[in-house]
């Protein structure tokens, strides 16, 4: 059966309040009906990944709904002094189960690379930690036509390397740069078109695995248009941005497929 994977990244957002209120709200239900579906969600993994000081409150809130509680970024060095910078023991420490790693805005802001991104990885695989390792072009790529090339080369870059350990559960969040934020969405078509071709390369590598590896689709997505999206083969589900901070939204986007 084809696995359906909702993951929210709110970014640099949520207080401690607001976070209260986004449970209690999705809690609430403030459409009618919602509680009762929340209970028993399509989605078979919830994924919430706040800001780094609320992932207890998450954690606690969220296992009360059957929401994981994800991190959005790791540091690729075990510990030590690196100001700022979270390991992925603390993460581990903290019940954390997955982690983004490979954000295009930690790419463009902070000049990650794809060799970081790897390096992340491999600390959050002596954790236990599952990662969501976000691909996709810029704007200017899709217009040179170079979008293929730009995914070929990131996924040699962190994946040729690495063989899949068996109680890994990988998670790859395609996310067209120029769709992330912006309102404007990839067709489903066009969405499919790199899912499809991302498959096939993980296949190349990862042989039969490959066709478990669910491919989120990433940039935009919201509850009228996530539809659409997992009709395509290769859509697993979706990495969600602004749309995971409106409680109803998020719980929407949870029993769409
Ligand atoms: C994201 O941050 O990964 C994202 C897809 O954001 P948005 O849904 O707001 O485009």
């Amino acid at each position: 059966m084809k696995r359906y994977v909702i993951a929210g990244n709110w970014k640099m957002n949520m207080t401690l309040t607001e976070c209260e209120d986004f449970f209690s709200l999705v809690e609430k239900g403030e459409r009618g009906g919602l509680n009762s579906e929340l209970r028993t969600p399509n989605s078979e993994l919830k994924i919430i990944c706040p800001p780094f000081p609320l992932i207890p409150i998450v954690q606690k809130k969220g296992s009360e709904k059957g929401i994981l509680v994800g991190a959005q970024n790791v540091s690729e060095h075990p510990k030590g002094a690196y100001t700022g910078e979270v390991s992925a023991e603390i993460l581990h420490s903290l019940g954390v189960q997955y982690c983004i790693i490979g954000h295009s805005e930690r790419r463009q802001y902070y000049g990650e690379t794809d060799e970081i991104i790897q390096k992340k990885w491999m600390q959050l695989r002596k954790f236990n930690i599952n990662p969501i390792i976000c691909i996709g072009e810029t704007l200017e790529q899709r217009e040179n036509g170079q979008t293929i090339e730009v995914i070929k080369s990131q996924i040699k870059q962190i994946f040729y390397n690495v063989e899949l350990e068996n109680n890994e559960d990988l998670i790859i969040a395609y996310e067209p740069v120029w769709a992330i934020g912006t309102g404007k969405t990839a067709t489903p078509e066009m969405a499919q078109e790199v899912h499809g071709y991302i498959r096939n390369l993980l296949a190349e590598h990862y042989w039969e695995k490959a066709k478990d590896i669910p491919i989120l689709y990433g940039g935009s997505v919201k509850s009228s248009n996530i539809k659409e999206l997992l009709k395509q083969e290769d859509i697993n589900g979706a990495l969600v941005g602004g749309a995971s901070l409106d409680p109803n939204e998020f719980t929407l986007l949870l029993i769409s497929n």
